[in-house]
């Protein structure tokens, strides 16, 4: 790394991490510094650069909108952009969910489903229904209503006298239980501790059950199995419980379908949560969908009390648009569960050269590796480790960017995302597992 690239600490903070170098440019799955290096963009960022970098059909379909009106308030005009996205949404929605609300982000999406749901039941005289049961681990975003859904202690805790912490039923890390039940009968096991809680709190005040239906950043591309999101689908419907999917990570194909929860037709939402590679980098963009059903109470009865000033901008609407167009002509969803495919292979090869690799999982190039000390137990590396920095920072010398966690709650464990943009080829999978090795190898000495 060069003196140029790196520059010294500025006004600027996020949180505390290491200066990295001053970014240029981003073409296709790399991104450049000031000094002309290439960085894999192993991760897509946080999982949002789904198209890869300065894709010029999206780019010239911003700039032809910039060149018209880059913004223009809501309650003042309508605008084709945003209509167009949202008939474009609706299409590659399941059936009934056809009422789109644009918002900026994944924590404003979360938030939206949340008001939604509340003004639902208020709409229909279930005023006492305000409990949205959510898992640990989880990410739902970082605004205070997110946060209070997020089981991830570490994020949560400095905040909790402003906030109400809602109730929290395990994830199914059903890799980790060292029992003689089958893969299903785990599932069911997992998915009835939402029906155990749902009759502790009491099933009349809860509104809401919100789950990534393929895991994201907190539990590292968990894939619960198969009869976990049919039998919660069947709890919700037992007690009248609003299913939300927060898509924000798996939406827009990531997962090898448009939606996570297309995996499982029979557990189809009531809302959902997009984000990240909605847009995928080109504009801060998210969507809540939710079914006709739920809307039309609470449009009668007074309307949605919520709204963002940004909310349906047109420039963002029309890079949202040119994105799904792009996933469309590109074929993306398809190759991502192939080119997903051989990635996950290629993973769970390195299970023969490294004996603290794990568990590799996930779904499309939603992909995830776990390290652990002891692969028949699962026990963990040791916390003072710290592999999850350690080996992201030999992957980022050797410029493969990838995304890594702690994860058993953020407590114990490590886990780290291999989720390149949808349009890498074969090639760029041999170059990501060339420099992960090179990483590995060191991180192993
Ligand atoms: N939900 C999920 C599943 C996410 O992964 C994230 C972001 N990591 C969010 C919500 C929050 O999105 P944002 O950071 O855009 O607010």
């Amino acid at each position: 790394m060069t003196a140029t690239a790196l520059r010294p600490p500025s006004h600027l903070f996020y949180q505390t991490r290491q200066r990295r170098p001053m970014l240029d440019r981003g073409e296709g799955i790399y991104l450049y510094d000031v000094d002309g290096n290439a960085y894999l963009d192993g991760s897509s960022g946080a999982m949002v650069a789904n198209i890869g970098h300065s894709n010029p059909n999206v780019l010239n379909a911003m700039r032809r909108q910039m060149e018209k009106a880059t913004f223009g308030y809501r309650l003042h005009f309508e605008n084709e952009p945003a209509e167009r996205l949202a008939d474009e949404t609706v299409k590659r929605m399941p059936p009934g969910l056809d009422r789109v609300f644009f918002v900026s982000g994944g924590s404003e999406a979360v938030e939206s489903c949340i008001k939604l749901a509340r003004q639902y039941a208020l709409a229909v005289g279930q005023s006492e229904r305000w409990k949205v049961i959510s898992r640990f681990p989880s990410y739902h975003g970082s605004t205070l209503g997110a946060l209070s859904l997020t089981g991830m202690a570490t994020m949560s805790a400095p905040f909790a006298p402003m906030m109400r912490e809602m109730p929290k039923i395990p994830a199914p890390t059903w890799y980790l239980d060292q029992d003689d039940l089958t893969p299903e009968e785990r599932g069911l096991r997992y998915a009835n501790m939402l029906r155990d809680r749902i009759l502790q709190e009491g099933p009349q005040t809860v509104l809401a059950f919100i789950v990534e239906p393929v895991g994201g950043a907190s539990t590292g591309a968990l894939v619960a199995p198969d009869t976990y999101l049919p039998r919660i689908r069947e709890i919700c419907n037992e007690f009248g419980i609003l299913l939300i999917y927060d898509e924000v990570m798996t939406g827009a194909g990531r997962t090898g379908k448009f939606l996570g929860g297309d995996h499982w037709p029979d557990a189809p939402p009531d809302i959902v949560a997009l984000s990240k590679g909605f847009a995928a980098g080109y504009s801060p963009l998210g969507a809540m969908v939710a079914h006709r059903r739920l809307v039309e109470p609470v449009l009668n009865s007074g309307g949605f009390i919520h709204g963002y000033t940004y909310a349906g901008n047109p420039l963002a609407c029309a890079a949202g648009l040119a994105v799904l167009e792009e996933i469309d002509r590109l074929q993306l969803v398809d190759r991502a569960d192939r080119m997903g495919a051989i990635l996950k292979g290629r993973l769970e090869a390195l299970k023969q050269r490294y004996p603290f690799v794990g568990d590799v999982r996930g779904k499309g190039l939603l992909l995830a590796f776990e390290l652990v000390a002891d692969r028949d137990t699962m026990a963990p590396l040791p916390t003072e480790l710290n592999a999850y920095i350690d080996l992201v920072e030999e992957a980022y010398a050797r410029k493969l960017i990838i995304y890594s966690r702690r994860t058993r709650g953020g407590i114990a464990g490590d886990h780290f995302l291999v989720c390149p943009p949808m349009i890498i080829n074969e090639a760029q999978i041999d170059e990501i597992m060339e420099k992960l090795t090179a990483s590995l190898d060191a991180f192993a000495d």
